[in-house]
């Protein structure tokens, strides 16, 4: 299909997902940081199944892989994010424990109590923290573990002007004690939470995009959405490094009981 025959909302996520196809994470984070979370989960044999929910390209999938045994299976909404994530799977030769599925993390094609752990980086805001740790609760096994990444304010009170611009985004965001309260009303015993380091947004989530957005900004010169779209994503990385002390990515681990 050409692009003259698509939508403007068809256009602008096929370029937000060519753009983020060209940098390895589609979100903050590191190895580090998923094997720091990886060490608060018990149990894991190779019997185990585990789901990365909005697991994009595979960044953080491939680290879990790598530290656990078991079958994973990677859902995101984006074909070309799972075509990329089966890819990565093969060049790292875990074709036969890695498997990325297309599919859409409020529709999820597990059965009651199946995963012993259900893993999200970064992911869960797209359909709210709070409920999808209630809607995912089900398909989790008795002691079965969750661990998802989440942004978080770090401090009661903060700027106007980075309030606003996470309100507008996400409203949902709120302070970690909050976060934990709302991960414990869901069933779950929180188990560890920690702040993820700032070298998960500036070394391993910015500073990929620097090239990146250079490439594509000559690819589409003239095109005003992608023009918008990495002049927001230079916007939100302006906020990150004027307010960094305000707000982040906190995993939460709990146990369901
Ligand atoms: N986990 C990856 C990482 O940390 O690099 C990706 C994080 S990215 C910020 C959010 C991901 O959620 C994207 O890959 C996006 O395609 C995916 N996503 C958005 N809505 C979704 C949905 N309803 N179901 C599944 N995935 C979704």
């Amino acid at each position: 299909m050409s692009n003259e025959n698509k939508s403007i909302h068809e256009f602008d996520f096929s370029l937000i997902c060519e753009y983020f196809s060209s940098v390895e994470r589609q979100g903050p984070g590191s190895a580090e940081t998923t094997i720091k979370a990886l060490s608060f989960v018990e149990g894991l044999t190779d019997k185990s199944l585990i789901a990365d929910l909005g697991c994009g390209t595979g960044g953080q999938t491939i680290t879990l892989a790598q530290h656990t045994p078991g079958q994973i299976t990677g859902i995101d909404l984006f074909p070309d994010f799972i075509n990329q994530f089966n890819s990565n799977a093969e060049h790292f030769n875990l074709q036969d424990r890695v498997k990325g599925i297309i599919g859409s993390m409020d529709e999820l094609p597990f059965r009651n109590e199946e995963l012993d752990l259900i893993w999200s980086e970064g992911a869960i805001y797209n359909i709210g923290f709070e409920y999808g740790l209630n809607l995912w609760r089900p398909v989790l096994k008795k002691g079965g573990y969750i661990a998802v990444s989440e942004v978080s304010w770090f401090t009661d009170e903060r700027p106007a002007e980075i309030d606003d611009f996470w309100m507008d985004a996400y409203p949902e965001i709120n302070t970690i004690p909050n976060k934990l309260a709302q991960m414990q009303k869901a069933g779950y015993i929180p188990i560890a939470c920690f702040c993820i380091p700032e070298n998960c947004w500036i070394e391993h989530f910015y500073m990929p995009q620097v090239e990146a957005q250079e490439d594509f900004l000559r690819k589409y010169k003239g095109n005003q959405a992608a023009e918008e779209l990495i002049a927001n994503q230079r916007h939100e990385q302006q906020l990150y490094y004027k307010y960094k002390d305000f707000y982040g990515y906190a995993f939460y681990i709990g146990k369901k009981i």
